[in-house]
């Protein structure tokens, strides 16, 4: 569905945040980008819907070629939804125009600003429900909790009709309840439309639960790409440092608490 060739990325000031990286994304897998703070998992995944330009190498999804014209990154973006840890509603507008606002990269500027028709209603409408949020659509997004915000951010992704979803440390202001019930949700709407997930964790527990595949970030690299039931204490010393392991399993008790 989309990869990357030896991707990377150095910020101005010298920071590398990625080395060459060449990862290839399948349609209708959920793929958790594991790793500590710092590791590069944001900037990956912001390459990957082209909010950053790399420093070298390209990503290319499939059917749109290469992101480096403005109409192929136009193309990718319509069909990319974005969820990020917080923030990405507008917090004194319905859950409802909070949810359309999945369709405006369906329309050019002007059209975004007249009435939308009955049938993008009805389409983000059935994603609240989808949700579990049909009885918020007119609440203002503020009102929600931290979890219910981000379950609308899955409705908008489901009204935008996306076919890849990016999320960026979508639970890291959650707590254990609610951060399962957006990653279990977010992985069964995958399922059940076929979409293509890319989500940043750095909790082990979560991404044990709710991955198909794990790629694990350390330094800006690879360090592991394989399935969850891979992920041992060995793999974990190279993602997380000797001596984090210890300090893991204490983690994963509170999250499972
Ligand atoms: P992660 O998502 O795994 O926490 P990031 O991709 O956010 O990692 O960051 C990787 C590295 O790049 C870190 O050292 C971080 O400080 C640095 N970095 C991230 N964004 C910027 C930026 N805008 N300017 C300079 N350095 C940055």
């Amino acid at each position: 569905m989309i990869h990357t060739e030896s991707l990377a990325m150095t910020y101005p000031g010298g920071v590398t945040a990625l080395t060459p990286t060449s990862v290839r994304f399948e349609r209708g897998a959920v793929t958790v980008l594991l790793g500590p703070s710092g590791a590069g998992k944001s900037t990956l995944l912001h390459c990957l819907n082209r909010l950053r330009a790399p420093t070298a190498g390209r990503v290319v999804a499939d059917g749109v070629g290469p992101l480096e014209d403005a109409a192929a990154i136009r193309r990718h973006r319509r069909r990319t939804a974005m969820i990020f840890q917080q923030h990405q509603l507008l917090p004194r507008v319905s859950v409802l125009r909070n949810t359309l606002i999945g369709r405006l990269g369906h329309h050019g500027f002007w059209r975004s600003t007249l009435p939308l028709p009955a049938g993008e209603r009805r389409l983000a409408l059935d994603s609240l429900e989808r949700v579990g949020l049909l009885d918020k659509a007119l609440v203002r997004a503020d009102q929600l909790s931290g979890g219910q915000q981000q379950r609308v951010g899955i409705a908008r992704a489901l009204t935008q009709q996306a076919e890849l979803v990016l999320a960026d440390e979508p639970v890291a202001s959650l707590d254990p309840g609610a951060s399962r019930q957006v990653l279990s949700l977010l992985r069964d709407v995958c399922t059940e439309r076929g979409l293509t997930a890319v989500i940043s964790l750095h909790q082990v527990e979560y991404t044990r639960e709710f991955a198909d595949r794990v790629i694990a970030l350390a330094d800006g690299g690879v360090v592991f790409d394989g399935p969850p039931s891979a992920l041992d204490d060995d793999v974990l010393c190279r993602v997380y440092g000797p001596g984090a392991v210890a300090d893991l399993r204490r983690d994963a008790a509170g999250a499972a608490a």
